[in-house]
């Protein structure tokens, strides 16, 4: 593997079309990129481009199958697809770029993750690859380190080329992130990189995408709005991830998705991740990756990470506050005490948050309707320890990674288990435990199965009261219950670690 920049063959001077046509006229109507036309490639006049540089370290190569199994299996890996190369167990067994190497080891990171050992050997072989991680499984790097290496080995950037690497993401948050590993091991390697995401200023992304980056984090608006107006465009574009897809499709996303890869030349690289592979993400790779390998970590169905304590409190609407102030006063007296609160409305979100500072509680909150200096500003309250209590939408679900959260309290109850899933996940980074709080009323009965479906597989105590409402919801009526032991004493407050906290007896302060 080389780490030398290529010949500068893309200096285009002759025009722009390398076998790319776009009439890229204006005026294609209210549609998201609905002025992008997608162009007509012409696959013999694309310049060609190198896309795998992996080569099996000796170490790697003599690792038997049945280690590689056992890894497998005791890392809970799946794979599926064609071809696919034999796990790495060490940094050493792949060839990296010296300055990457410093990086890793500042960051006093001792091995590759699972989806890293696993992830690297696929990535830069060149293939096309759908992950689905866990949140906080090192997932970003998985992609980044592939795309710093891609980049190194393409031709230099000219001017008012577009980025070679793009990387797709739902929200600013996680667009922020993923900056900031693009950061911390791109910039040392001379790999620049931009964000770009709606409810921000256009001008410094603008000049940081005229000045030339190599790698480009968007949300998928942000981006078509800067690709209509011809402000930057994809034609250097060979390695595209998608990061939270189905997130992404959660959020409508998917028109403009389909928009932005069909500007990206056919033979690009893609990597695809996602937590969970509903039907439409299975159909979004289906069109888009080609010959793809498939890699799940973790169990196959919907599954939380198991190091946090998952504890749910069947309750009514009206108990929700005193339970909440309860439940925080019991944290603030612990020494770790990040707590991320969520609800379901931004409305709501607010009111929470105001009566808790009322109350003089460190809250700050976090929604979509916050400007985006005042959203950075919280997150950065939050991560530093001097406001200890976030309340958020779930725009805060998914991706955020505050890495010493100690606890997630679900006031409302979210839309779907995979929500859930994502919420919890805010806890328990990297090797860390964590404690969720989950408020469950009887408007969520619908939701009851799957979740004691995520508490099993997760080994969690169930609160019989959800078998109780899981019934109800599929028309049972509440009057059997199908388990044996007694119900709770305390109301249906029933944490898994009991009543004994108090918590479920407290009075509300508001
Ligand atoms: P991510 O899943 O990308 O959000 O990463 C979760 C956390 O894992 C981040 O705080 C990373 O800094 C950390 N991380 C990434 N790779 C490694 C590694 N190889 N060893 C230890 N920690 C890592």
């Amino acid at each position: 593997m080389s780490f030398h920049r290529g010949p500068a063959s893309y200096g285009n001077p002759g025009g722009r079309d390398m076998g790319f046509r776009n009439g890229n006229s204006r005026g294609g109507g209210s549609q998201p990129g609905g002025s992008l036309r997608k162009p007509r490639w012409d696959m013999e006049r694309l310049p060609p481009f190198q896309k795998d540089f992996y080569r099996e370290n000796e170490i790697t190569q003599s690792r038997s199958s049945a280690d590689v199994d056992l890894f497998l299996q005791n890392n809970e890996i799946t794979l599926s697809g064609r071809g696919v190369p034999k796990p790495i167990l060490t940094f050493q067994e792949i060839e990296l770029p010296p300055d990457v190497v410093v990086v890793i080891q500042e960051q006093k990171y001792q091995a590759p993750t699972c989806i890293q050992a696993q992830g690297w050997p696929i990535a830069l072989s060149g293939r096309d690859l759908v992950g689905i991680a866990q949140t906080g499984s090192g997932k970003t790097l998985a992609f980044i380190l592939p795309a710093i290496i891609h980049i190194q080995n393409q031709p230099r950037l000219q001017r008012g080329d577009g980025p070679i690497a793009l990387v797709l993401a739902p929200t600013r948050e996680l667009a922020q992130q993923i900056q900031t590993v693009a950061d911390t091991f791109g910039r040392p390697a001379g790999v620049r990189n931009t964000c770009v995401f709606g409810g921000a200023p256009k001008g410094p992304q603008l000049r940081d995408l005229e000045r030339g980056v190599e790698i480009c984090i968007a949300t998928p608006g942000r981006l078509i709005d800067f690709l209509e107006a011809g402000k930057t465009d994809l034609r250097r574009c060979t390695y595209l991830v998608l990061d939270e897809a189905d997130r992404m499709l959660d959020m409508g996303f998917e028109p403009q998705i389909r928009k932005i890869i069909e500007q990206i030349r056919p033979d690009r690289q893609v990597l695809m991740w996602s937590a969970t592979w509903p039907k439409e993400v299975k159909s979004l790779a289906e069109d888009f990756l080609k010959d793809y390998i498939q890699i799940n970590i973790g169990a196959l169905q919907l599954s939380a990470n198991h190091r946090i304590l998952q504890i749910i409190d069947v309750c009514s609407e009206s108990e929700k506050d005193s339970k909440l102030i309860n439940l925080l006063e019991e944290i603030m007296n612990e020494k770790e005490n990040k707590t991320i609160v969520f609800a379901e409305t931004k409305r709501k979100v607010d009111e929470i948050t105001r009566r808790m500072r009322r109350d003089g509680w460190p809250a700050m909150c976090i929604h979509g309707d916050k400007a985006q200096q005042e959203r950075d500003w919280v997150l950065h309250e939050f991560r530093s320890g001097k406001s200890p209590i976030l309340v958020a939408t779930d725009v805060a679900a998914r991706g955020l990674d505050v890495d010493d959260v100690k606890f997630v309290i679900n006031y409302d109850y979210p839309n779907c288990s995979e929500d859930y899933v994502h919420r919890i996940g805010r806890t328990a980074r990297s090797n860390k435990t964590g404690t969720a709080y989950t408020f469950f009323t009887s408007n969520n009965a619908k939701q009851a199965q799957e979740l004691i479906d995520v508490l099993q597989e997760a080994k969690q105590v169930v609160n019989p009261k959800l078998y109780e409402l899981a019934d109800s919801a599929k028309g049972f009526g509440n009057s059997k219950r199908r388990w044996g032991g007694p119900p709770s004493r305390n109301g249906g407050g029933a944490f898994r670690n009991g009543g004994g906290n108090g918590y479920a007896n407290g009075r509300a302060k508001w």
